[in-house]
């Protein structure tokens, strides 16, 4: 990452987003079963509202079937639905925001301790979109194995920040959303108008935070307050440190780097990047990075595991 200058300040959001809604995933039989947030200090206004929606409408992150790649990502619908742990304030699936067509922003928790490490995959899709498949897989191997998410911590995982991007398959214009804005040039530490992926221009958007999927992630991490975030990208081979002004995010870095085997890269090499969003939560104090898998086919799971089995660790010996 690019550091910015650390007298510029962060841009503020625009908006901040209430209590994250609950996504119901009612079992077969019971079409109408709901799920109900769990009631917090921090909102007055949609704690207590229950939504009703079927899982075909709330899993519009699916990709088209004619996509040959997406069969790989394909969501099963394995994740089911029992009333929030008491020591956290989030259902276990919810819905915290939209796409610019409308398409529901899916998170995934598991475990209810204080110290939350948040993924996020799709932030980029196109070439990209095996890092939909990899946060699949981890929700699929965190619903079957609960035990690894160790005691005191709780992991968020978003598989899709860029739904719409994935109706377009392994092509670059997936790497955009609908109004074909890069979402990793759109935030708010080093944001520049004058963006690029390599050599080529990008679409930055119109200012920092101008489009509603980092409008809703952003509102999420401000509102949750996360240990750590977790940005995966393809296929750079490399773990590279949010850098505007946080202390963090080099050590979290290096202990990604050393459990996943992927290089610990201090900087990216070749293009400065503007805008992006580990930068961003740095500059909130929270250690973020970008990971970029080693190849753009493959999820990657086991040595994934294994580091987010090490950040864990990580998390519970450096936060009280
Ligand atoms: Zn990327």
């Amino acid at each position: 990452m690019a550091a910015c200058q650390p007298a510029t300040p962060a841009a503020a959001l625009p908006t901040l987003a209430s209590l994250p809604t609950a996504l119901s995933r009612p079992p077969a039989a019971t079409a109408t079963a709901t799920v109900t947030p769990a009631a917090t200090a921090t909102t007055t206004t949609t704690a207590t509202t229950t939504v009703t929606v079927t899982p075909s409408a709330t899993l519009t992150d699916t990709p088209p079937a004619s996509a040959p790649l997406m069969a790989t990502v394909m969501d099963t619908d394995t994740v089911t639905v029992t009333p929030a742990a008491t020591a956290t304030l989030l259902p276990e699936a919810f819905v915290f925001g939209q796409s610019v067509e409308g398409r529901d922003l899916t998170a995934y928790r598991f475990g209810s301790g204080p110290r939350l490490l948040l993924l996020v995959g799709g932030i980029h899709t196109g070439y990209e979109t095996n890092t939909v498949g990899l946060l699949r897989a981890l929700r699929d191997h965190y619903t079957a194995r609960p035990d690894e998410v160790l005691p005191g911590v709780a992991l968020v995982l978003v598989p899709a920040l860029n739904p719409d991007g994935l109706l377009y398959g392994r092509a670059l214009r997936g790497r955009f959303n609908a109004r074909e804005v890069d979402l990793n040039r759109n935030w708010g530490c080093g944001w520049s108008a004058a963006a690029v992926f390599r050599d080529l221009p990008v679409n930055a958007g119109a200012a920092p935070f101008s489009e509603p999927e980092t409008v809703a992630l952003g509102a999420l991490i401000q509102q949750l307050q996360p240990g750590a975030v977790l940005f995966y990208h393809a296929a750079a081979r490399g773990v590279f440190p949010g850098n505007c002004g946080g202390t963090r995010s080099v050590a979290l870095a290096q202990v990604y780097s050393a459990a996943s085997g992927y290089p610990y890269q201090p900087d990216f090499a070749g293009y400065t990047v503007t805008g992006s969003a580990p930068n961003w939560v740095d500059s909130l104090g929270i250690p973020a990075l970008d990971v970029e898998l080693a190849s753009a086919e493959d999820t990657e799971l086991i040595r994934n595991l294994n580091a987010i089995r090490a950040v864990q660790a990580w998390l519970t010996a450096t936060t009280p």
